[in-house]
């Protein structure tokens, strides 16, 4: 089990700094919640780890591997697996297909936690819809979806964009509480880009704050949770 560790990580967009100088590091097997408001840097710090923007500085490494030398189609290889904001998947395969679809970018050779029996386990109503085509899911479900596909490529390490977005509060907490189960019983590593900072904080060990590209606080969850000049400042909620 590898460590992320990101050192001065900077990325623009012509004159905009959406990173400026990001250093932080993630321990293997625990969730660390990125939090900010809008435009504050979130996906775009995902986007960059997953070889999707290309940064002007820095460095990022899991364990050995150089990520920013690493092509974002080879990135499953490499054990890093990336659920973007807005729960894609193709809407006229079925929920079966998609999944198979997550298997192919597993790394030849490693052994398997994650195959389709297992996912139904974890997210049943995949299981039984499994025949169904996507595009008539719920919200809710797509998100399972996506995160069941991220799944089959066996990450070590998966980076979750807003996986709240416009869901019902009591599915929120379903999916957020398997993230945390993920963690605790299969080793993850879970990067989870939130606005929602209090569902978040809830189920994470740490909490990266940004706030216009830069990082204003690291600390464990528990404590930012309680730090209402932040949560002010920068969390919204
Ligand atoms: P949100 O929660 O709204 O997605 P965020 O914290 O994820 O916000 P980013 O999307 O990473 O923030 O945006 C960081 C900054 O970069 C913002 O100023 C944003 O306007 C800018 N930005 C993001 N994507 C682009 C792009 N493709 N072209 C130009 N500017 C961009």
């Amino acid at each position: 089990m590898n460590a992320l560790t990101v050192t001065d990580l900077t990325a623009t967009y012509g004159p905009v700094r959406a990173l400026d100088g990001v250093s932080f590091e993630v321990a293997p097997g625990c969730v660390t919640a990125v939090l900010g408001a809008n435009g504050a840097g979130k996906t775009t710090l995902l986007r960059t780890l997953s070889g999707l923007v290309r940064p002007i500085a820095g460095t990022a490494h899991l364990g050995g591997t150089d990520l920013l030398r690493t092509p974002a189609e080879e990135m499953t290889r490499t054990g890093l697996a990336h659920v973007p904001e807005g729960r894609g998947v193709i809407a006229e395969l079925t929920v079966r297909e998609n999944l198979r679809l997550g298997a192919l970018g597993a790394p030849r050779g490693r052994r398997g936690r994650f195959d389709l029996p297992r996912i139904y386990e974890l997210f049943p109503v995949l299981g039984e819809r499994r025949d169904q085509v996507a595009h008539t899911l719920s919200g809710g479900e797509r998100q399972m979806l996506v995160i069941g596909r991220a799944l089959l490529a066996e990450p070590e390490i998966l980076l979750l964009d807003e996986p709240s977005l416009g869901l019902a509060p009591r599915v929120v907490a379903q999916i957020f509480a398997l993230v945390r189960d993920l963690v605790d019983t299969d080793g993850l590593t879970v990067l989870l880009a939130e606005q929602n900072a209090r569902s978040a904080l809830s189920i994470a060990d740490r909490g990266l704050v940004l706030g216009l590209g830069r990082v204003v606080a690291d600390e464990p969850a528990a404590d930012l949770a309680d730090d209402v000049r932040l949560r002010d400042a920068y969390l919204g909620n």
